[in-house]
């Protein structure tokens, strides 16, 4: 078989989990938590299994209450309409599965789709799939925030997508009230679409706030909206996310999700459901992850680690050059090995590979865990 993505190995991910277990180092490598989802979901999980008629397939859509409370809640925490629950919101297997059914929906081939790079690692890879032709743009180090003129040149009669994600991963970069103005006009003059992946949405710090593509009129009406209850809800494990986008769009997208997982798990569903509707997950978020970043950032001025800002997300960049000369893949592997710590090389965020001498670090983990992983990290 020729391979359609032969430039493509096993994700960093996969490669930096594996790693991490063999050598039982702590994994700060793979974004997911060490610790569980509230207990009220995870009680509802129970009790929607002992659940008679709880296991066959769910409506493809998604449920209808759980799309109902996706409703309620994105009116709630963004002030604006409240998407129809029938025809604007889909519910996916993870963002993941919300990613590529856009992709599938929208890319030609001969398209081309605006990627900021750092880039989540399925991006290119996806867009290649249907034929389209990733434009990289690099967003600005250290702050990875966009240079919106660099945007604007890239943008041509072929670009059929731009795709944003905010709060960032790797950087945490958050874009501002401005910088979605800022797009709102450079995609006024096109027929682009967008995809905003904003799956951080709820961790952001310092008493900024997220600004969704769905506050700005001239965007939500052009946008395929993601978000994850994996991140929410520390359940990157139960694959559930959703989709939101007008109503023709969302045609389009469930035209695809239909022939692509059909529906998502039943009993989760219904569990996320019951949920939804209590903010307190979502309130405390904020500050339950500042605190570990606080406590991780600040344990780590001790080391001979750089610490980029993290305005967001659950993970933090590094600059290592008083630790190390090498490439940022050698040198994380090396960190697996003889520190007990995994991390993510940043040059698997680029196309390319490029090596700008920096580690992620996902701090999505308990106090003593991040206590733990820092003693080590001191020492190097
Ligand atoms: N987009 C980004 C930026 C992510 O970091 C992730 C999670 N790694 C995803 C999408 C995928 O989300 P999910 O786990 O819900 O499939
Ligand atoms: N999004 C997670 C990260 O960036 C990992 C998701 C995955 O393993 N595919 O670490």
């Amino acid at each position: 078989l020729t391979s359609k993505l032969p430039d493509v190995g096993t994700s960093i991910f996969s490669v930096m989990s594996q790693l991490a277990a063999e050598c039982g180092a702590i994994n700060l490598a793979q974004g997911f938590p060490d610790y569980d989802p509230p207990q009220a979901l995870t009680e509802a999980l129970a009790r929607h299994a002992r659940t008679s008629g709880h296991h066959q397939y769910a409506p493809m859509p998604g449920l209808p209450r759980l799309r109902e409370a996706i409703s309620h809640k994105t009116a709630a925490v963004y002030g604006v309409a409240a998407p129809n629950p029938d025809t604007e919101i889909t519910v996916t297997s993870g963002a993941t599965e919300a990613l590529y059914a856009v992709l599938a929906a929208v890319v030609r081939p001969g398209d081309e789709v605006l990627v900021l790079e750092p880039a989540y690692d399925l991006y290119g890879p996806a867009i290649r799939l249907q034929g389209g032709t990733p434009v990289y743009v690099p967003l600005r180090v250290p702050e990875f925030t966009p240079d919106w003129d660099q945007v604007k040149a890239a943008l041509s009669p072929r670009t059929r997508l731009v795709m944003i994600n905010t709060p960032h991963n790797p950087s945490g970069a958050v874009l501002s009230a401005q910088d979605m103005n800022t797009l709102a006009e450079l995609l006024a003059d096109t027929n682009a679409f967008l995809l905003s992946d904003e799956v951080y949405e709820h961790m952001v710090f310092d008493g900024q706030r997220h600004h969704s593509a769905l506050q700005v009129p001239a965007l939500a009406e052009r946008s395929f909206v993601l978000s994850s209850f994996g991140k929410t809800y520390h359940a990157t494990g139960w694959k559930v996310g959703y989709c939101i986008a007008p109503p023709a769009l969302t045609a389009e997208v469930r035209r695809v999700h239909q022939f692509l997982t059909f529906a998502v798990s039943t009993p989760a569903q219904h569990a996320l459901a019951d949920v939804l509707a209590d903010a307190e997950q979502y309130r405390t978020l904020p500050a339950f992850y500042q605190q570990k970043r606080d406590l991780f950032v600040g344990l780590l001025q001790a080391s001979r680690f750089e610490l980029l800002p993290v305005p967001g997300s659950y993970f933090a960049l590094a600059r290592y050059h008083q630790v190390s000369a090498e490439g940022d893949a050698a040198f994380a592997q090396r960190l697996t090995r003889e520190c007990g710590v995994a991390v993510i090389p940043v040059s698997a965020f680029y196309h390319d590979g490029l090596d700008q001498g920096l580690i992620r670090f996902c701090f999505a983990k308990r106090d003593e865990t991040l206590r733990l992983a820092a003693e080590r990290l001191c020492r190097v």
